[in-house]
């Protein structure tokens, strides 16, 4: 644990916004103690009145959504109307848990041998979240709706570069009247999580970020014999056949690539465009890349804005400086770029081959790869050659492709005819190296819970 501040800078304009001093070993401790202590008494609360706070915890998000939008917008650079609609998103899965908790939990009865057999749904103690910053708001409230409402602790350690926001988001189960101890944030650096993982009253850990930060922490986890789960890495293929809608499938491939300037763990970043409408897909994909407003994202115009730091930045530069070398065709949009800001001009590759950045990492920012493809075979093993396996979206209006693309496509999900997106009704996670554990919809609240049976002879 260092003495140093932390700093948020803003990524449009790089001028320093905030300096915090990172939690002492005392502080975390007593924190872990709080939410030990609170978890004694919240865990007998009812459904009824755990729901009476989440959704006071909605409404507090609906009446300071400008400042908190505002306020991530300056820390990581989205375009501020996608930080409201962030906002909004965090009060409706308040909203939808606090309807559904009772009912996702409630006894599962079981056939058996005596009078009576059932599941029970218990909680566990106070839980880490480790959370990336590129949603600063969503991938925490995920996390807190479903973990507070099943009884649970939480405690919050999110990326360093959004500490106001992390702060904001505790304002919120503050105001909302949540006890004390309930939900906490820790402002501490990734060196501290181990021995979080370590202390004996924390139950169980979840992350969402990169691979190496997920291998570590499930290590730390495996060792105490602790639950985790992980929202990891993605590399989404995006497929498009003869028969879509091509005009539809165009536009929402820019959303998809583009959105949340680009880094995005469920963005579509790998293109497969069957051949016979290659050209015309080619056209329109790079004409929609150059009417991007790429510009001061607290602007209502822009579409895209920075990345959210120097370093992010550079390692995408660097990833299709390698890509173009290795023989992908690089389209860029042609976007005039602010001097000041960690800028980037949204670019299509092209024909990347295997082994290259393009087409076998995650480029987390306003990158497109694209191949054009023989058949629905060819595309899905192409596809299917990623590492990762978070989300997939296929556009055709064939239903025996889509068939074959929900049967073969190695992904936690796979969206017909739309994006792939987070929805609280939905399960959301990845395989392969995209992670493990569901969060959202029933799935997400079992995740942090004791399936207990019990047996009545
Ligand atoms: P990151 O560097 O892994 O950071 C994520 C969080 O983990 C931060 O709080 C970070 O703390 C912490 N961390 C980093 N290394 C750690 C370690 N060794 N031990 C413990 N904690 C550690 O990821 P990021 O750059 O913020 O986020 C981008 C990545 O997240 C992308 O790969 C993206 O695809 C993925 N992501 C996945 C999902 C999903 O649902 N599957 C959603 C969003 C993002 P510091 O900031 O203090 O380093």
């Amino acid at each position: 644990m260092s003495d140093q501040t932390v700093k948020s800078v803003n990524p449009a304009t790089e001028v320093l916004i905030e300096e915090f001093s990172p939690f002492t070993d005392p502080m975390i401790d007593s924190a872990i103690t709080k939410s030990d202590d609170c978890f004694t008494e919240w865990r007998k609360t009812s459904f009824e009145r755990r729901a009476e706070l989440m959704n006071k915890a909605a409404d507090v998000l609906d009446q300071n959504a400008e400042r908190y939008a505002r306020q991530m917008t300056a820390e990581m650079g989205k375009p501020l109307s996608q930080a409201k609609a962030e906002v909004e998103k965090c009060a409706w899965v308040c909203r939808h848990y606090a309807e559904h908790a009772e009912e996702y939990l409630s006894d599962e009865p079981m056939e058996s041998g005596g009078q009576k057999a059932y599941v029970r749904h218990l909680p566990l103690g106070p839980v880490l979240a480790v959370m990336p910053w590129n949603y600063p708001f969503w991938q925490v409230f995920r996390f807190a709706a479903p973990t507070l409402m099943a009884g649970n602790t939480g405690l919050l350690k999110h990326a360093s570069n959004v500490w106001r926001s992390a702060l904001n988001i505790e304002e919120v189960f503050r105001e909302a009247g949540f006890p004390d101890g309930c939900f906490q944030t820790l402002l501490i650096g990734s060196g501290a999580v181990e021995r979080i993982i370590e202390d004996r009253r924390v139950k169980a850990v979840t992350l969402t970020g990169s691979g190496p930060a997920g291998q570590s922490v499930a290590a730390t986890a495996g060792k105490q014999l602790k639950p985790s789960l992980l929202e990891l890495g993605g590399s989404d293929a995006f497929l498009i056949m003869p028969s879509a809608d091509l005009e539809k499938a165009l536009d929402t491939a820019v959303t998809a690539r583009t959105q949340n300037n680009g880094q995005s763990c469920i963005a579509a970043k790998r293109f497969f465009v069957h051949a016979d409408i290659f050209d015309t897909f080619k056209e329109g994909f790079e004409a929609r890349f150059e009417a991007l407003k790429v510009g001061a994202p607290m602007s209502d115009e822009t579409d895209v804005g920075p990345l959210a730091t120097g370093q992010i930045r550079d390692e995408l530069a660097e990833q299709v400086e390698k890509s173009t070398q290795a023989g992908a065709k690089a389209f860029y949009a042609g976007a005039g770029l602010p001097e000041k800001g960690y800028w980037f001009d949204p670019a299509i590759l092209y024909d990347a081959p295997d082994g290259s950045p393009s087409a076998d990492e995650e480029m987390f920012g306003p990158v497109a790869n694209v191949w054009k493809v023989d058949s629905l075979e060819d595309a899905i093993a192409r596809a299917n050659r990623s590492i990762y396996g978070l989300g997939s979206a296929i556009f055709t209006q064939d239903e025996d492709e889509m068939d074959v693309a929900i049967d073969q496509l190695e992904a936690g999900a796979t969206f017909i005819n739309a994006m792939t997106a987070s929805d609280p009704r939905l399960p959301f996670g990845g395989i392969k190296q995209s992670g493990y554990g569901r969060e959202l919809s029933a799935d997400g609240i079992k995740a942090f819970v004791n399936r207990k049976t019990v047996y009545l002879a």
